[in-house]
C-alpha cells in the first residue's frame, strides 16, 4: 500500500521540513483515512483527486511539468488521482490539438507521468473525455445536430457507424492508457459532454439503436464500459463519472440515473463518481457561494441501488467536511480537484492531525478554471506553485538576511512566510490589528466566507515559519532605515479612489471599506458607484440578509431552484430568492450592462445573484452631484435622481507607494509588490504570486 512520505523528494522542490510531520491524526478522520479494497487493489484512503484540466495535457513537452505536479500530490498521500480529460480521437478534442491518446506514439509522454506517480507510491487514472458538442472546433460531433448554448460550433450528428467508431476509440484509448502505465481510466459521462449528450432527450433526438427511449440512449455509455472492461482485463480501475443531477431541462429522470448506475456496474465499472450539472446549466455548482458539500445528498440517493463504491463531489474542501460526508454514509469516497491544487499535502496534513495547516481552496476559480477558459496553464490563487512545481522552487537561502515586510495583505503574507521558510529573519509590520489587508474585508462578503480559511492558514504559517509579526504598527521609512534591514519588501497595498463630484464629501457618501468593516449604518436605498469586482461584492453585501445562504444548503437550493429530491428530470425547480435587504442601484460610466469584465467562470453567478435580488444595474452613467434629494445622474442624455439614503463609492484604487518612495529617497533597498506595485487589475492571485516568486528568488 502506498505510504505518505514526507518531506518531499529534493528533486521536486520543497527541501524544507514541514511542521506537520510528527502527529498522527488518523483518529480524527477514521472514515476518510480508511483504506478502500477494490478487490484487485487497495486504495490507502478515501480521497480521489478529481479530474482537473491544467493546460499541461495538450503538448508532449509539458508532460515533465505535469508529472512533477502529480508526483507532488502522490507524495502528499492522495488515494487515487485522475488526470485532466484526454480525448480518445480528434473529434473528441476539447479544443484544436488538445490532449489525445489514440496513437501508439502518444504513449511515451504519459509514461513520464505514470512513472513519476508510481515512484512516489501513488495511483493515477487517466480520464477519457470526448467533448461532444462542447468541443471548441469545427470537427465536433454529437448524438444529434444541436448546437450548445456555450460554444459557437454546430456539431455533426454521428452516423450509426460513427457511433461504433467512437466506442472503439474509447476502448482503444483505455488500452493505450493501460500500456502507458495508468492504474485505470475514468470514463467521463457527465457535465454535458458526449456521453451525457447521448443520455438526455435534450441532445439525443436519434431514432436508431442509440436513441428514442431511455434504454436506447443508455446503450452508448454501457457499451463503452462493457467493451473497455473486456479489453483491459479485470485488474484495471474503471471509474465511471455518472451525471446524477443534470440541472438542465429535458434531461435524465432519476429512474434513468439509477438504471444507468446498475447497468454500468454490471458492465464492469469499479467505482462510480458523481457528476453535477452540465456546463450550460444556469445553476452554480462549484463556486465559492455554493455551500460546502451541497450535493452529497444526491450521491446518497444512489447508495443501496448499486454495490460499487460511490464518490461524492463538489465543494468538499476540508477533512471535517469529507469525514462528515463519509461518516453519514452519503458516499464511499470524496472527490476533490481544486483543494489538491491548493495544497498537495492535504491528505498528509489530515493524517498528521494538522488540518489547520491546510491551504484551503476558497473555490474562487480565479487561477484554475478561469485560466483554462483563457487557454492559460492552470494554477491556484492561494498556491502559485500549483502547476509551477518545477519553476517556483522553495529552497533554503544560501545567505541568511534580515528583511522587513510592510503590509500583511496577501502579498506581504506570501512574501514574509516564504522568506522565513527559506531561513531569512523576517519582521512583518501592519498598521491594522489583524492580518489580511483587503482580504480581511473580502471575507465579509456573503459567499466569500471561505476567505477566512486563507487567513487561518497564514496565521499558522507565520507562527510555524517564525516570522516576527508586529500588528497595529504603522511604520515609516526613517524607522525602517534605522533598523538596518538588508532590504524592505513594501506590500502596502492600495488607497481607494475618491470621487470628485459636488456633494462627494457629504457624510452619506461612503467608502466601501467603511461599509464592509461595519463602521457605518447604511439606509434602505443605496447607490453603488463603480461596478468592478468590489462594486458587485458591495451590492451583494447590501442586498443579503445575514447569515448568507452559503452556510445553509436548504436555503441555497431554494434560492437557486435546485431540487435535490430529483422529482423532475434534471432536478430543476422554480428559484425562490429571498427578498433583498435593501434597494440597490449599481452604476458604471462605461456603456452597457455592468459585469461584463468580471471573471470568466464566476461573473455570471454574480450577475444572476444581483438580478434575483432586483438590483438595478445601469451603464453609461454620468455622476452629477449628491444632495438631500439623492444622487443626480445622467443616463442616455436623460437626467435622473436616485432617491437614495447613501452612496457607496467603489471607483477603483490607486497604489499606496508613499513608503516605497520615502525608502527610495533614503537609499534603503526595497522591493515593491502587490497593490503598492500596480493597483490596476490587482487581485489576490497576483499579490500572492508576486510575493511568493519574489521571496523564492531573494
Ligand atoms: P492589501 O490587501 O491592500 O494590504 C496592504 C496592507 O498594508 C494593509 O493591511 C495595510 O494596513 C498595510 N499598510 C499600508 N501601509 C502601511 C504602513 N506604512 N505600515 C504598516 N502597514 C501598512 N481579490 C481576489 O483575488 N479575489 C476576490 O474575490 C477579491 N474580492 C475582494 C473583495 C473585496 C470587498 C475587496 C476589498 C477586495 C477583494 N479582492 C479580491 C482584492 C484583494 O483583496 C486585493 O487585491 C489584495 O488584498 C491586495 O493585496 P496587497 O497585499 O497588495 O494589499
Ligand atoms: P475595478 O474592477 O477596476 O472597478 C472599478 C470600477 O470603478 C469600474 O466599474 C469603473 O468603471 C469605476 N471607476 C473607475 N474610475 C472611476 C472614477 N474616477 N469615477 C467613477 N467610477 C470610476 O476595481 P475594483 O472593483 O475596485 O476591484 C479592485 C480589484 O479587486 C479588481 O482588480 C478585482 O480584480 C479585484 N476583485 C476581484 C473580485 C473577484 O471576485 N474576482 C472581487 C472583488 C475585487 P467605469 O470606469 O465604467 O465607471
Ligand atoms: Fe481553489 Fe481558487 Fe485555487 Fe482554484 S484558484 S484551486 S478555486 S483556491
Amino acid at each position: 500500500m502506498p505510504r505518505c512520505r514526507l518531506p518531499a523528494h529534493p528533486a521536486h522542490g520543497h527541501l524544507i521540513k514541514r511542521p506537520f510531520e510528527s502527529l498522527d491524526g488518523s483518529v480524527d478522520y477514521p472514515h476518510l483515512l480508511a483504506p478502500l479494497d477494490l478487490g484487485f487493489t487497495t486504495l490507502p484512503n478515501r480521497v480521489l483527486m478529481g479530474s482537473m484540466h491544467t493546460g499541461l495535457e495538450d503538448r508532449a513537452k509539458d508532460y515533465d511539468r505535469l508529472a512533477a505536479y502529480f508526483a507532488e500530490r502522490a507524495r502528499g498521500g492522495v488515494g487515487l488521482m485522475v488526470t485532466g480529460g484526454i480525448a480518445p480521437n480528434i473529434e473528441g478534442w476539447l479544443k484544436p490539438f488538445g490532449g489525445r491518446l489514440s496513437m501508439p506514439w502518444h504513449v511515451a509522454r504519459h509514461r513520464t507521468l505514470t512513472r513519476a506517480v508510481h515512484d512516489e507510491g501513488g495511483r493515477v487514472c487517466m480520464q477519457i473525455l470526448h467533448g461532444g458538442r462542447y468541443a471548441y472546433h469545427p470537427l465536433s460531433v454529437a448524438p444529434s445536430r444541436i448546437k450548445s448554448p456555450i460554444t459557437p460550433f454546430t456539431p455533426r450528428a454521428l452516423s450509426t457507424r460513427g457511433v461504433e467508431r467512437t466506442i472503439r476509440a474509447f476502448v482503444d484509448c483505455a488500452k493505450l492508457a493501460r500500456d502507458a502505465g495508468y492504474d485505470g481510466v475514468e470514463i467521463m459521462g457527465s457535465e454535458g459532454y458526449l456521453i451525457n449528450e447521448f443520455l438526455a432527450a435534450r441532445t439525443n433526438r436519434r431514432d436508431d439503436a442509440w436513441g428514442g427511449s431511455a434504454e436506447k440512449r443508455m446503450r452508448f455509455p454501457v457499451e463503452i464500459v462493457r467493451r473497455t472492461r473486456e479489453a483491459v482485463g479485470r485488474d484495471f480501475i474503471l471509474v465511471y463519472r455518472l451525471s446524477m443531477l443534470d440541472l438542465v431541462d429535458d434531461a435524465q429522470a432519476w429512474d434513468d440515473v439509477v438504471r444507468l448506475g446498475k447497468a454500468v456496474e454490471a458492465a464492469g465499472a469499479t467505482i462510480i463518481n458523481t457528476g453535477i450539472g452540465w456546463h450550460e446549466a444556469r445553476v452554480p455548482t462549484i463556486v465559492t457561494s455554493v455551500p460546502r458539500a451541497a450535493f452529497t445528498a444526491i450521491t446518497r440517493k444512489l447508495k443501496g441501488e448499486v454495490a460499487l463504491p460511490l464518490v461524492a463531489t463538489n465543494r468538499i474542501n476540508m477533512p471535517d467536511v469529507a469525514e462528515r460526508v463519509l461518516a453519514a454514509g452519503d458516499a464511499d469516497m470524496v472527490s476533490m480537484a481544486r483543494p489538491l491544487l491548493a495544497d498537495a499535502d492535504w491528505v498528509a496534513k489530515a493524517k498528521a492531525g494538522r488540518a489547520d495547516r491546510i491551504n484551503t481552496c476558497i473555490a474562487c476559480n480565479q487561477a484554475c478554471l478561469d485560466h483554462v477558459f483563457q487557454n492559460r496553464v492552470a494554477s491556484c490563487l492561494v498556491n502559485p506553485r500549483a502547476c509551477h512545481e518545477t519553476d517556483i522552487v522553495i529552497r533554503p537561502a544560501t545567505q541568511k538576511r534580515r528583511y522587513a515586510v510592510v503590509g500583511a495583505g496577501p502579498a506581504g503574507l506570501a512574501a514574509s512566510t516564504t522568506l522565513a521558510e527559506r531561513g531569512h529573519a523576517v519582521t512583518l509590520y501592519d498598521a491594522a490589528d489583524v492580518i489580511g489587508g483587503q482580504f480581511d474585508v473580502a471575507r465579509r462578503i456573503p459567499g466569500k466566507e471561505e476567505f477566512d480559511e486563507t487567513l487561518r492558514y497564514f496565521r499558522h504559517r507565520l507562527a510555524d515559519t517564525g516570522v516576527d509579526v508586529r500588528l497595529g504598527t504603522r511604520v515609516d521609512a526613517a524607522t525602517l532605515a534605522a533598523e538596518g534591514f538588508d532590504a524592505v519588501v513594501v506590500a502596502t497595498g492600495i488607497t481607494p479612489r475618491k470621487l470628485s463630484m459636488p456633494g462627494g464629501d457629504d457624510p452619506r457618501v461612503l467608502g466601501y471599506l467603511d461599509v464592509l468593516r461595519g463602521g457605518v449604518e447604511v439606509g434602505p436605498r443605496v447607490a453603488v458607484i463603480g461596478a468592478g469586482g468590489i462594486g458587485f461584492d458591495v451590492a451583494e453585501f447590501l442586498v443579503e440578509h445575514v447569515p448568507s445562504p452559503t452556510t445553509d444548503v436548504a436555503r441555497w437550493t431554494r434560492e437557486w431552484g435546485v431540487d435535490l429530491s430529483h422529482a423532475v428530470p434534471g432536478g430543476l425547480a422554480k428559484p425562490a430568492p429571498e427578498p433583498p435587504a435593501r434597494k440597490v442601484w449599481l452604476l458604471q460610466r462605461t456603456p452597457g450592462t455592468p459585469g461584463k469584465r468580471l471573471n470568466k467562470t464566476t461573473g455570471w453567478v454574480h450577475r444572476a445573484t444581483l438580478k434575483a435580488k432586483r438590483v438595478t444595474m445601469l451603464g453609461g452613467v454620468a455622476y452629477e452631484r449628491f444632495d438631500d434629494e439623492g444622487l443626480h445622474i445622467v443616463v442616455d442624455d436623460a437626467p435622473q435622481v436616485l432617491a437614495v439614503d447613501h452612496v457607496v463609492v467603489c471607483a477603483g484604487q490607486e497604489p499606496n507607494r508613499a513608503l516605497a518612495d520615502a525608502l527610495g529617497a533614503l537609499g534603503v533597498a526595497t522591493h515593491v509588490i502587490g497593490g503598492a506595485d500596480v493597483a490596476a487589475e490587482l487581485d489576490a492571485k497576483r499579490a500572492i504570486a508576486q510575493g511568493t516568486r519574489l521571496a523564492a528568488s531573494l
